[in-house]
């Protein structure tokens, strides 16, 4: 803690602000250069294992890059959650194509994320693991500002932007 009581470095139940760049496999996957930097409560598991625990200590305005393993990123790939669909049970108006991103609802209700591996004559394949699994993450980050969470942000377990109270 500074003398102003705002936190200096990077702890639980500090707000951080983190510019980011995510590479895997040598590709830029996501940047806040393009999407703004990501704002969370550190300690909330809000970002990935990884990620959240090599930033701790990092102060005000430091870079850093990391590498982090599947199993501390987006989890290692289940070679179970491939299924192969006939294309006459997809309504007409999805693209059919390698690397469309679905979300659909099983017969429980529950909602699932897949995305389109492959499609050939009558099939569609499927996989529903999360597109950055079994994937080695390299991160390279710079924390531009860190503030105290509030009572009410800890209690709900997420930030709240000016003006948006909820
Ligand atoms: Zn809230």
């Amino acid at each position: 803690m500074s003398e102003t009581g705002q936190p200096t470095s990077v702890e639980d139940d500090v707000v951080v602000t983190l510019d980011y760049t995510l590479t895997v496999d040598g590709e830029i996957i996501d940047t806040s250069e393009e999407d703004g930097p990501i704002q969370f409560i550190q300690g909330s598991g809000h970002i990935v294992a990884g990620l959240e625990r090599a930033i701790y200590g990092m102060q005000m305005g430091e870079s850093k890059e990391f590498t982090i393993s599947a199993a501390d990123g987006y989890g290692e790939e289940d070679p179970e959650a491939i299924a192969d669909i006939p294309r006459s049970e997809f309504p007409p108006e999805i693209p059919l194509e390698p690397g469309v991103e679905l979300q659909l609802t099983d017969k429980e209700g529950d909602e699932l994320e897949a995305y389109i591996v492959s499609v050939d004559k009558g099939v569609v394949r499927l996989n529903f693991n999360h597109p950055l699994a079994g994937k080695e993450l390299h991160f390279s980050v710079e924390v531009t500002d860190l503030r105290s969470a509030t009572p009410e942000e800890l209690d709900h377990g997420h930030v709240h932007e000016a003006g948006h109270e909820h």
